[in-house]
């Protein structure tokens, strides 16, 4: 039975993003974050795209991986992203259509958008969260994220206003599978967008060939902590990782203690990652590092000690030494790959 909703508002968005024409992942992540919310509410869940020239089959996906209802927007100007012609055109449907809730991704262009949209709006907003629930009863939105420099995870709620925002880290929860018979709703919104001045120009669009790591794409991942003892170590988690055709991530302690850059951390301070296998090895588990690698699809973990926090969230664990387990796997994949052995 539906719960009594003190406001006037219904339903849960999340905003879409495009680049260069096309949808990118993280609209499917937040359709995944979106479902679980929505379904725990019984509630509807739309995505919204500003944009232009947008294709139906794109939209099509929207639906399959999730979304009850797509609003597109669709101008020319849109082809491009500015701002405050966005958060003046989202604040309008907005106002329209009372949304209880708005999620969007913590990337650049949410991180710029959101709290434009909730300063018009005269809401809160929550930005880099880490996981997203609802208190179903009150129909409040659980919106944890790090706090006091990281060390407390603390969930904050927004109990007088609505809509209720935040952004979420990307790569935080894998989009859900697509469903090709999965049925949805397109609606084509017309707002006057014409007459509508912003104060940006834009210029010119100059990709920075340097801040993606190949960690955050990898389907596999092999990483290393402490445990691995010294620097010359990660060779070998690099030799898996080529095995494996995968990246090399690591802990925040072996990235202190210099045996690999920075790039490849992994958690609170880190990249998120979410490959379809992550495996951990002399890596204890502590919640700064499962905040960035709690969502992959398969954790295998190797450490010494059975009580490793690590286990608690592993599908497969080997309680044993990392420095004399890896080469073990090094040589039985070398000789899978090389069809001298058969048996995994
Ligand atoms: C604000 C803040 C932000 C942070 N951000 C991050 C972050 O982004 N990412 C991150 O990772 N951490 C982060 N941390 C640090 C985090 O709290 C931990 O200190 C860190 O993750 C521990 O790294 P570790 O697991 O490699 O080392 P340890 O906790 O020391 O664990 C080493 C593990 O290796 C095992 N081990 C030892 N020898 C072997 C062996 N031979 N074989 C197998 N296992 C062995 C041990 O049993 C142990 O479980 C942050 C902390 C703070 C306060």
């Amino acid at each position: 039975m539906k719960k009594v909703n003190r406001y006037d508002h219904e339903g849960i968005w999340t905003i879409a993003e495009i680049r260069r024409g096309k949808l990118v992942g993280v609209s499917f992540e937040l359709l995944a974050w979106g479902r679980k919310l929505a379904d725990k509410l019984n509630t509807t869940l739309s995505s919204v795209v500003l944009g232009s020239k947008v294709s139906r089959d794109e939209l099509r996906e929207l639906v399959e991986r999730g979304a009850d209802r797509v609003y597109l927007i669709d101008h020319e100007k849109l082809s491009v992203f500015i701002p405050d012609l966005q958060a003046r055109i989202l604040k309008k449907l907005v106002e329209d259509e009372k949304p209880e809730i708005i999620i969007a991704s913590a990337t650049t262009t949410g991180r710029t958008l959101m709290p434009y949209l909730a300063s018009l709006l005269g809401t809160g907003l929550t930005a880099d969260c880490t996981d997203l629930d609802v208190d179903p009863e009150r129909r409040l939105l659980l919106q944890t994220r790090p706090a006091i420099g990281g060390n407390v995870m603390a969930t904050i709620i927004t109990p007088d206003h609505r809509p209720q925002m935040a952004t979420v880290r990307p790569r935080s929860r894998r989009p859900l599978r697509r469903e090709v018979n999965r049925r949805g709703e397109i609606i084509e919104v017309k707002i006057e967008i014409e007459s509508l001045e912003s104060k940006y120009k834009w210029l010119d669009f100059i990709p920075d060939e340097t801040s993606e790591s190949p960690i955050q794409e990898a389907d596999v991942i092999i990483a290393g902590g402490k445990g691995m003892k010294d620097g010359k170590n990660f060779e070998l988690l690099f030799e898996l990782a080529r095995l494996l055709n995968g990246a090399v991530g690591a802990s925040r302690s072996a990235v202190d203690m210099g045996w690999i850059p920075y790039s490849h951390q992994i958690g609170l301070s880190g990249k998120t990652v979410s490959p379809r296998l992550y495996i951990a090895f002399g890596i204890s588990g502590a919640v700064q590092h499962i905040a960035g690698m709690s969502s992959s699809e398969l954790i295998v973990s190797i450490n010494k000690d059975p009580d490793a926090n690590i286990f608690r969230i592993s599908d497969f664990g080997i309680i044993g030494d990392a420095l004399e387990i890896l080469p073990l796997m090094i040589r039985k994949i070398k000789n899978m790959v090389e069809g001298n052995d058969e048996v995994g």
